[in-house]
């Protein structure tokens, strides 16, 4: 597919119409994305004299600046705020020359080399080597307490600030593998878990669910939804509503230090869906034991193809082999 044919360039599109003129900027290898994984990529790029350029994308920095203290990073024996951790790994990109820009991707082709990109809908860049570390994004119930307390209470990983909350209770909304998963992590720190589920049972795999059922201070609650997550300064608590919808509705109250959300997450892939192979969820599919995809050039890492670890070290290391094979395919 050609997508300057497939965009609309009729008379009262002037300005994207334009961008078929435009002489494009040139670049050897543009990094999308500016997590954990595309920082890597662009150490390795810029010092192996690929002059990477990278491209932030709407949350510079990526999921870790949400979340607090990041503890199990190695090299940090005393632990490191998500947000000054990114600092650092862009001050380290930048050392060796990454030139690193604000701006959204927001169109690609991918049909041909060099590869176009186009960012904020008004700059083309022409890029002989592409690096998607997108990153993606975990799912909230988009209540508004909820927002209130991002970072001071609820969070979207049990790996990353469960042990923030050794002793005390939480709670985890969520009846797949993933909320499983975390509960039972979660059950090791904690004193109790609750598990929130909306349905009368767990869409988790068996042997999860009995991980789960095994576990003596994980207690689920069925048939919950969650109303608000309540406190004043930190979270203390969470108002559900029990059977919601039916005649026997109830409110319930619960104490809890900790609200973990683990009802998926989505692959920001949308952009790269039409020249990349994806599974059914969106994650871009990459030639395993490498970051190469199904386009001869292109290269994905980090969390935007990894459905299965998504911790900050396995998307640094993912972008290591990205700019690894960006170089190897340049050298070609
Ligand atoms: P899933 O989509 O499998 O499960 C999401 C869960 O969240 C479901 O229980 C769903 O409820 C619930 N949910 C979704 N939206 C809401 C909402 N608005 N309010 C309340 N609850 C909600 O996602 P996972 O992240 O658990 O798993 C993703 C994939 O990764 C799966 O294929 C899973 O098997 C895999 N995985 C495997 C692991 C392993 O094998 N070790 C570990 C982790 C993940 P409902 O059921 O009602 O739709």
């Amino acid at each position: 597919m050609n997508f300057f044919k497939s965009m609309n360039l009729d008379s009262k599109d002037d300005k994207k119409a334009d961008l078929t003129k435009e002489q494009a900027e040139k670049v050897k290898c543009l990094i999308i994305g500016s997590g954990p994984a595309g920082y890597t990529a662009a150490i390795y790029a810029a010092r192996a004299n690929l002059s990477p350029v990278i491209i932030q994308g709407m949350e510079p920095g990526g999921q870790l600046t949400t979340t607090t203290e990041v503890e199990n990073f190695p090299g940090y024996p005393e632990g490191v705020t998500g947000a000054v951790m990114m600092e650092d790994l862009k001050a380290q990109a930048e050392r060796f020359g990454t030139d690193t820009r604000w701006g959204e991707v927001t169109q690609v082709d991918f049909s041909q080399r060099p590869f176009r990109v186009i960012v904020d809908e008004n700059k083309a860049i022409e890029a002989d080597t592409v690096i998607i570390a997108t990153g993606a994004t975990a799912k909230y119930l988009g209540l508004e307490s909820e927002e209130r307390f991002k970072g001071s209470g609820v969070s979207g990983c049990a790996t990353c600030d469960g042990f923030f909350y050794k002793d005390k209770d939480v709670a985890v909304v969520g009846g797949g593998d993933t909320a499983c998963e975390e509960a039972t992590y979660l059950a090791n720190i904690c004193r109790k878990v609750y598990m929130i589920v909306r349905k009368d049972y767990l869409r988790a795999s068996k042997p999860m669910q009995k991980r789960v059922f095994n576990t003596k201070n994980i207690e689920v609650l069925f048939e919950h939804n969650t109303k608000e997550v309540t406190g004043t300064n930190v979270v203390t608590g969470a108002t559900l509503i029990k059977k919601m919808g039916t005649s026997e509705e109830e409110e319930v109250k619960i104490n809890i230090d900790g609200f973990f959300l683990a009802i998926g997450h989505s692959p920001n892939s949308k952009v790269f869906k039409d020249y990349l192979d994806t599974d059914e969820v969106g994650y871009i599919q990459t030639i395993p034991d490498t970051a190469k995809t199904n386009v001869k050039g292109v290269f994905a890492c980090g969390d935007v193809q990894d459905n299965t670890y998504r911790q900050a070290i396995t998307a640094a290391a993912s972008g290591c082999m990205a700019a690894l094979d960006a170089e190897r395919f340049l050298g070609e």
